[in-house]
């Protein structure tokens, strides 16, 4: 490797102001206003981000590339590195060149009437949500729960927003790629000079190749079409609470079974208890003072703390956040059908708030009032206030396994899971996304730093349990992605041998970021490079 070669060529590309030789400075702001390379919440193996290299074009990118096989530099791609809970912009490989594109930042084309857009990988959800009411567009995006990322790098790793159209990756459509030798594919149709339909039809003619850059190290995503809905004549949000902690199962069965009927249409989001606690303990100094030391999160929270708050504050054990978009006339109809559901459901309470667009128009996100999380598609960076990367602020780890639209089945999860996250003295708080046929299960780990070391144990006690319920996560940390993709036994290992295969085969000299969702050349050396085999 001859990284200062690299980092001469590269500066001659895209400029000396455009590489940070060293990654305290140069990536999009983030927490505690830190322009720093890097994961926010560290984990025990070391991640640290090396220098960075900020291309504004394509053919930028492209010459970064031969550069980098030239001088055998891996690079780490991120869009805007804003990961969190899953590593930031830090790379797997300690000391990586970060590949940061956050000033590829263009929206190529918003079309209202077919409603999608071309976006570059610099484009962040927020910035997407302003174009489109600046120029008063009837139109209604999906963002996650934080809207400072980019809707490339959240789309590739199959991030989830709260409107109908939620799980990001199935309304992708269209890609543009540098491969891994420099070389410039278009997917799908786009495969046609100019092509008319690229962003509108996701297949193609031939194999489908867009899979291939979702959650891997095969190629970096310059250009991507993303679809989103029109904006309803009228919305309905509905939020269902159930007082006791073995409600789930009827609770979450009935919400996959309104989906799967298509009244609901967009994922109900569940959380609990813990939840809600969190969010009364940063409102009322009162509450706040009740949780006393345990407010930090450097331990568990005991049991009759819990109860204690939840029977002050009246709380539900669950709660249902979903919504109805659609015609005026056809609301009052399915909220009906909701609620005849629900009052099957034992102490189920249905409360809801409808939105009427004026005859003849449409709402604008921004007419409705604000839900806890963005149904009606506005960003915001509220929920990462609560957090902080000083070593006495707030960190947070995700482990989101897969699991079926069953709520018997999330609920024996659910207990083994808090369980084994209790026995570490961490607290478990649910982040359940519901989709018609899965449900995406996030234990999301709030714990203050000085509970770092238990991380690690927790995740791989937590990993191992959800394999023998037959589990994998739909995304992990950097730091577990080896051991995560070391589950994926089915024939010995035949998806594990065919991604090597296709890595050395496009990518002989392992430039774009090496153990990617544990994808390497057959010849990386894990133990040279830092990392435990599992
Ligand atoms: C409190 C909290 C709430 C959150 N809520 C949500 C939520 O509701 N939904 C959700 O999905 N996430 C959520 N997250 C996780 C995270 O913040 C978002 O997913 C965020 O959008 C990801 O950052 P990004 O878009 O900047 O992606 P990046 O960090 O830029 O990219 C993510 C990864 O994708 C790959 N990648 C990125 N760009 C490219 C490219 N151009 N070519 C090839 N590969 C690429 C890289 O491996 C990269 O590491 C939350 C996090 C926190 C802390």
């Amino acid at each position: 490797m001859q990284l200062e070669k690299f980092l001469t060529a590269a500066e001659a590309i895209v400029g000396s102001e455009n590489v940070s030789r060293e990654p305290t400075s140069g990536a999009p702001e983030g927490l505690d206003g830190s322009a720093a390379y890097g994961d926010p919440f560290p984990l025990s193996r070391p991640h640290r981000p090396g220098p960075a290299v900020r291309p504004d074009t394509v053919d930028q990118v492209r010459e970064l590339v031969r550069a980098a096989n030239r001088f055998e530099v891996p690079m780490w791609t991120v869009s805007r590195g804003k990961n969190l809970g899953y590593g930031g912009s830090a790379p797997v490989v300690d000391r990586n060149v970060i590949l940061d594109l956050h000033r590829m930042n263009k929206i190529i084309e918003i079309n209202e009437e077919y409603a999608y857009a071309i976006v570059e990988p610099g484009v962040t959800f927020i910035q997407l949500y302003e174009e489109i009411k600046k120029r008063k567009l009837n139109l209604w995006i999906s963002v996650p729960a934080i809207g400072w990322g980019s809707v490339v790098g959240n789309t590739l790793e199959r991030g989830i927003g709260y409107t109908q159209d939620a799980a990001h990756y199935k309304h992708q459509c269209g890609m543009e790629v540098v491969l891994p030798d420099g070389d410039l594919l278009r997917t799908g149709m786009g495969v046609v000079e100019d092509s008319k339909v690229w962003p509108l039809y996701s297949g193609g003619f031939g194999p489908g190749l867009d899979g291939l850059f979702f959650q891997s190290n095969y190629g970096i995503v310059t250009k991507m079409g993303i679809q989103f809905s029109p904006a309803p004549e009228a919305y309905t949000r509905i939020l269902v609470e159930v007082p006791e902690e073995q409600d789930l199962a009827p609770l979450v069965g009935t919400m996959t079974d309104l989906m799967r009927r298509r009244i609901v249409a967009n994922p109900p989001q569940l959380y609990g208890r813990m939840t809600l606690i969190i969010g009364a303990a940063r409102r009322d100094p009162e509450i706040a003072k009740i949780l006393g030391e345990h407010g930090n999160f450097a331990r568990h929270i005991p049991h009759d703390l819990i109860s204690k708050v939840s029977s002050i504050l009246g709380l539900p054990a669950w709660c249902a956040d979903f919504a109805l978009y659609g015609p005026p006339e056809a609301q009052a109809g399915l909220l009906e059908a909701v609620k005849r559901r629900f009052k099957q459901v034992k102490g189920a309470k249905v409360t809801h708030e409808t939105f009427n667009a004026m005859p003849g128009e449409y709402l604008r996100s921004e007419d409705v009032t604000q839900d806890f999380l963005p149904q009606s598609g506005v960003p915001s960076i509220d929920h990462a206030l609560a957090f902080s990367s000083k070593e006495d602020g707030l960190w947070h780890n995700c482990y989101s396994p897969v699991l079926p639209p069953s709520g018997r089945e999330l609920y024996e999860w659910y207990v083994r899971a808090k369980k084994i996250t209790e026995d570490h003295d961490l607290n478990f708080l649910a982040d359940f996304h519901v989709f018609d046929r899965y449900i995406i299960s996030i234990n999301l780990i709030m714990f203050h730093p000085s509970a770092k070391a238990r991380l690690h144990d927790v995740q791989y006690a937590l990993m191992e349990d959800s394999k023998k319920l037959g589990y994998l996560e739909y995304r992990t940390h950097i730091s577990f992605m080896d051991a995560t993709a070391a589950h994926q036994t089915f024939n010995n290992g035949a998806f594990g041998r065919f991604t090597t295969m296709l890595k050395d085969t496009i990518d002989p000299n392992g430039i774009l970021s090496p153990g990617k969702q544990g994808i390497w050349n057959s010849t990386a050396k894990l133990e040279r490079l830092g990392l435990e085999e599992k």
